[in-house]
């Protein structure tokens, strides 16, 4: 059998490998172990229906270092591989991304790749020059064998195994001055390994270590006997084989929660936030280990992105993505469940319809729920940092199904503030709220930044009323579909009329308005449709012009559905408001006098001006540029 290149992919990540980006070279026994029990997980799932496929001593893993050698033997009686298996898995990277990732975080030295995107296999060339996989697949004759020096390629030939399971060979390298890998064939060293990464592993991790036994003393033994030590072979189980989260809370430190985490979940940073909970309840009983990533994980906004917890029953893995566990709001959660309610042999077609596992879903989500809230209170920042990264699915959670799930979500929520200038929960706006302030004011636009500058607040400023910023293109109909927060309205800035005169102002604006009725309606016509009515501003202060809309769309709202594919065309019913206080306005009332022509042309260079406030498209640049011109030229 001619030798076969690795995938080009992996290949470049082998180099990567050997030229150890990754500079703690013991991890490719956590690698290692870790692939060697997900076989074995496997194994033992397929024989709770076949019981003819359970190994007759039980399972397990074992280490087997010899120094005259100088290999280190990795064996499991797993599920063991196909041919094609062995070509197909150990041949090319099994997520792909993975490189992608290295060229973009190529500032990020020392982060566990290795670990997460499951390229753990790769790491055994940190340490050996030569590695042979020996693997015989669960109800296979036939057994073969992979071999590779790393760099230029693997080569599969049929091989001879009695028993069904993988047997991992690795050539350990020699050592040189600078690096130390005999260490790698001691036994003291390899259990300390096992120790210290694979304690939790749930099958016994095994190795026979020498053992110093004193003989026993002969009857005729001189005075002055000596006694004799000679060496036995014990067999010894390296690992506690306690899974983490059946350990009690107290006894585990962070680092193993974010070691297990990072391992586990292929996640290169610490988790944000652990959820460790043990419920044992009438409807349902489980042990729930859940994190909070720190950030979302590269394909979290793409479709191939899929939720979902793992799922155990009484300690054996039956599931690695139940996505029924999680609502989609929560769908960033990673973690697992171990429920002793569920039946082992379970299909997955019948798990959808299980009773018990809606049952923990729906006390887990409660969980999930009340934990965030409690964050949200108890550590403002790291809630903030958790609803800056996962907020939009929460938002989307609330507006998708008619708002069915609003109110579960409602406290949750988050939006930016203009007085505090940070991340507030609607609770916290409505209690700020002033004696007088009858609504709850928000603005929508692309950022913070250019909220702050729209004109249509500054009147609602003026009156120290503050203003929540949406800036997500969902916010708005989140809002529209909240609709108050305790019997206060939701109203946007640019919103009809925002009632915030005295009647005195009111009236007064009311005779104005009245009296450049005839002028309005002329620019109004001149706009030609663009607008539904021209009018009299009541919430600018110094800016002259700025656009607001009548009925339930909103600008905004214009921008986000005319930037979807099957959405474009929808207009909202724009108003054009001038701002009376402002210099322009006695021009216009001058010109509709002595010269309507020119209104006109200022009524369109007013409008253009004010889309232009709006960040809105419009319609002839080069014509407004050029009257523009023309006026700065007169
Ligand atoms: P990962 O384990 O993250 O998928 P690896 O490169 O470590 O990535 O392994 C690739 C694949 O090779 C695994 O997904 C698994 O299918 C297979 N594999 C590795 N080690 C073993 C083993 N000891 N027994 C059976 N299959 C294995």
């Amino acid at each position: 059998m001619a030798k076969q290149e690795f995938q080009a992919e992996s290949k470049r990540l082998l180099d990567m490998m050997i030229n150890s980006i990754y500079t703690h070279k013991e991890i490719f026994l956590r690698e290692l172990i870790s692939n060697a029990s997900d076989a074995v997980d496997k194994r033992h799932f397929r024989a709770l229906t076949d019981s003819s496929l359970a190994p007759e001593g039980g399972y397990e893993i074992r280490l087997s270092p010899d120094q005259e050698t100088r290999t280190l033997t990795i064996k499991d009686n797993g599920i063991g591989m196909t041919r094609d298996e062995l070509e197909n898995n150990l041949g090319v990277i099994a997520q792909s991304g993975s490189l992608q990732f290295k060229k973009e975080n190529d500032a990020v030295e020392d982060v566990d790749i290795i670990g997460q995107f499951g390229v753990g296999f790769y790491s055994a060339f940190m340490v050996a020059s030569h590695v042979t996989v020996i693997s015989r697949a669960c109800g296979e004759e036939q057994a073969y064998r992979w071999d590779s020096d790393g760099a230029d390629g693997f080569e599969i030939t049929e091989a001879v195994k009695d028993d069904y399971g993988t047997e991992i060979i690795l050539t350990i390298k020699e050592s040189s001055e600078e690096e130390n890998y005999d260490e790698f064939l001691q036994g003291y060293k390899l259990s300390s390994l096992v120790k210290k990464y694979s304690d939790y592993i749930r099958y016994p991790i095994r190795m026979t270590l020498p053992h110093p036994v004193m003989k026993p003393k002969p009857e005729d033994a001189p005075e002055d006997y000596q006694p004799e030590y000679e060496t036995v072979y014990e067999d010894q189980t390296l690992n506690s084989m306690v899974p983490l989260w059946k350990k009690a809370k107290k006894d585990i430190k962070d680092e193993e929660y974010t070691q297990f985490y990072t391992e586990k979940f292929f996640d290169y940073m610490p988790p944000a936030h652990v959820i460790h909970t043990k419920t044992e309840g009438l409807s349902a009983s489980y042990n729930a280990l859940l994190f909070i990533p720190q950030k979302p994980p590269y394909d979290y906004y793409t479709k191939d992105f899929k939720k979902g917890l793992q799922l155990y029953a009484s300690g054996v893995l039956i599931m690695d993505k139940c996505e029924d566990l999680l609502p989609d709001y929560f769908a960033f959660v990673r973690g697992l469940v171990d429920s002793p309610d569920l039946s082992l042999n379970i299909s997955r077609e019948i798990l959808q319809h299980d009773r018990q596992l809606k049952a923990i879903a729906i006390s887990l989500e409660k969980k999930i729920r009340s934990e965030l809230l409690k964050l949200q209170k108890d550590d403002r920042e790291k809630y903030t940092e958790i609803w800056k990264n996962f907020g939009l699915r929460i938002k989307v959670g609330a507006y998708a199904n008619y708002g069915a799930d609003k109110e579960k979500l409602r406290d949750l929520m988050m939006f930016y503030s203009a007085n505090e200038k940070k991340y507030i929960t609607l609770k916290e706006y409505r209690e700020a709220m002033p004696e007088g302030q009858e609504n709850i004011f928000y603005a929508a636009g692309s950022s913070i930044e250019k909220i702050d500058k729209l004109p249509q607040a500054e009147m609602v400023r003026k009156h120290g009323y503050d203003i929540l910023y949406l800036t997500d293109d969902v916010d708005e109909f989140v809002i529209l579909q909240l609709e108050e927060e305790d019997g206060k309205k939701f109203r946007s800035i640019a919103d009809g009329d925002l009632d915030l005169s005295t009647e005195d102002e009111k009236k007064e604006a009311e005779q104005k308005a009245a009296d450049n009725r005839p002028m309005f309606d002329l620019m109004k016509e001149s706009l030609d449709g663009k607008v539904k009515d021209v009018r009299l501003s009541s919430r600018l202060v110094n800016n002259p012009v700025c656009l607001t809309s009548e009925g339930t769309l909103s600008i905004e709202m214009e921008k986000v559905l005319n930037a979807m594919p099957d959405q474009q065309g929808v207009s909202a019913e724009k108003i054009l408001e001038i701002n009376s206080a402002h210099p322009i306005f006695d021009t216009l009332c001058k010109l509709y006098n002595e010269d309507q022509d020119k209104l006109k042309l200022y009524t369109s260079l007013l409008y253009t001006q004010a889309l232009l406030i709006e960040g809105m498209p419009i319609d002839d640049p080069a014509a407004f540029s050029n009257e523009i011109c023309k006026l700065m030229a007169e």
